[in-house]
């Protein structure tokens, strides 16, 4: 578009702005509707903040530590009841190629680099994924891990997993086992800075001066409570409010596939408004429609639990996935849109995952798998027949895929899925033996506001948004059609960091 036609169509919205808000509060979406009417630049602030950061998981979080660390006066607004989002409750595996204790060497679990973790994401996401934001991902991953350790008390397990998509051992856990170990290492972060943390505050708009492409976001309006308030922001805003996968209506406008019937392993609050608040005000959304199944959730209810997670953890030590006849339906090293798909294709819900106690080490804890077992979510038995019989398999048939799979595994070659192996794996001969049933549920959205390498909002010419930040699930355009399991923990992190260091930066507004 010429520079002539889009400076038009710009002065266009802001008159039609204006002259249905009576103001200059800009709304892209809706103007002539009673929405736009009531949307007028507030007459006065309730709050004044230096940096507003919309959600308390990874990205908000790591994005008000580093802003309240550069001097800012920092507020994390959170609509939930409780701090965390889906980081909290998620599995605890961070990909990284390196940490400060060196496990993976330690382990001796082979080599890695950025380098490879780097053109492993990419290509897990098909070539969709941005080469410079999978760059700065991959890159910064290690330090930000190391951050956490150092000044978040964050302690990992002394385990690192291969899984699936990734060609190397460099999945991390936290010794919590799910996200909780993160949060709570950046929440004290952000604290000990001095960032405050507001939960029960839903934003309900982004305020932006009017529709110039060099005109600032001001703010936003909250509902607490039964109160409307506006809160100024003088620096930045940083959205960092997470995905969608909750969302049944936003999901199905871009996959009508993703019916209610689906499970979702998120939590209630992960909806999609807040990325209709960015559009409304011109950001570019990316990617919408590359929606993520979890393939090894609880079959009828979507938990990802800790139980849920050894699946995932398995593949680079040996865990087998076998359909309702006992048979392989897949190379479990694969990714998990390939795996989610190749589940549903069996036709025969639930699937499992069969592994065996030498595995749980390296995957877990015995006290994990022993919960599990109370739980009745894990079956354990002495001998794969009596396994099957328990999981309601045909016991021969069990018997056979695991004789099989031993003998693939011996001879470095798996003829009927191409599965690669290593040398440390484990076959499946020494008992006691394990199974998980597992089913896809709806888990990560790839989609979101566009953002640049500084964490900058972008506007649909590609230009940024005027002290507009956005970092994590709320973001698009990094992981491609597909992100690899492990990465969102890194990415959240990472450009929380960006954002938070950025928006510090900014100049006041008077
Ligand atoms: C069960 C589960 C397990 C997972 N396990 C892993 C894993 O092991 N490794 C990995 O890499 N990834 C994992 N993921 C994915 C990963 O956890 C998420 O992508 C990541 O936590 C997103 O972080 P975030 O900070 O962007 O968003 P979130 O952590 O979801 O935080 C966003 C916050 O914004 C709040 N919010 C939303 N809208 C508003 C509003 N209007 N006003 C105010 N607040 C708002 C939400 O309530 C939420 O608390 C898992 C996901 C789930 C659901």
């Amino acid at each position: 578009m010429s520079k002539m036609n889009r400076r038009t169509m710009l002065k266009t919205m802001a008159m039609s702005a204006a002259a249905v808000g009576g103001g200059l509060a800009l709304n892209m979406t809706a103007p002539g509707t009673a929405e736009a009417e009531i949307k007028k630049l507030p007459a006065k602030w309730d709050e004044t903040w230096d940096v507003i950061v919309v959600g308390s998981g990874f990205a908000g979080l790591a994005a008000a530590a580093e802003a309240a660390g550069a001097g800012a006066k920092v507020v994390i607004l959170e609509k939930m009841p409780v701090y965390g989002g889906n980081s909290i409750i998620n599995g605890g595996e961070y990909n990284s190629w390196d940490d400060e204790l060196h496990l993976r060497q330690k382990l001796g679990l082979g080599d890695d680099s950025a380098e490879v973790h780097r053109k492993d994401t990419i290509k897990g996401g098909d070539f969709y994924g941005s080469p410079e934001l999978v760059k700065i991902l991959t890159d910064n991953a290690t330090p930000a891990l190391n951050w956490m350790i150092d000044d978040g008390g964050l302690k990992l397990r002394e385990v690192v997993n291969r899984t699936g998509g990734h060609s190397n051992y460099r999945t991390h856990t936290c010794v919590e086992g799910v996200g909780r170990g993160y949060t709570e290492a950046l929440r004290k972060i952000a604290e000990k800075r001095g960032a405050k943390l507001v939960l029960n505050t839903s934003i309900t708009w982004i305020w932006r001066q009017n529709a110039e492409a060099d005109s600032p976001v001001l703010g936003v309006e909250v509902k607490r409570g039964k109160k409307v308030l506006n809160l100024r922001a003088t620096r930045a805003l940083v959205l960092a409010s997470g995905g969608f996968s909750r969302d049944v209506a936003m999901r199905q406008i871009y996959n009508p596939s993703l019916t209610a019937d689906y499970n979702s392993t998120n939590h209630p609050g992960a909806t999609g408004e807040t990325v209709r608040y960015a559009q409304a005000v011109g950001a570019e959304a990316i990617h919408m429609a590359f929606i993520q199944l979890y393939p090894y959730a609880e079959p009828e209810t979507g938990l990802l639990d800790a139980p849920a997670v050894y699946p995932f953890r398995g593949p680079g030590f040996g865990i087998v996935y076998v359909n309702k006849q006992g048979k392989r339906f897949v190379n479990e090293m694969e990714r998990r849109d390939v795996v989610s798909r190749a589940e549903m294709a069996t036709g025969m819900k639930p699937t499992f995952s069969i592994f065996n106690e030498k595995m749980i080490l390296r995957m877990g804890t015995k006290e994990e798998v022993e919960a599990g077992l109370a739980r009745g979510r894990f079956v354990k038995a002495d001998s794969i027949a009596e396994l099957a019989t328990k999981l309601g398999v045909p016991p021969e048939n069990l018997e056979e895929t695991v004789k099989k799979h031993n003998q693939y595994m011996k001879d470095g070659h798996d003829p009927e899925f191409n599965r690669s192996f290593t040398k440390v794996m484990f076959p499946l001969e020494e008992g006691p033996f394990y199974g998980i049933a597992q089913w896809p549920a709806i888990h990560h959205t790839m989609g979101g506001v566009r953002i640049n390498k500084e964490a900058q909002v972008l506007d649909i010419w590609s230009k940024p948004i005027p002290r507009f930040y956005a970092a994590g699930e709320i973001t698009g355009g990094i992981h491609g059609t597909n992100r690899l399991g492990g990465n969102a923990t890194p990415d959240a992190t990472v450009f929380g960091r960006i954002a938070g260091t950025n928006a510090a930066k900014e100049k006041p507004l008077a």
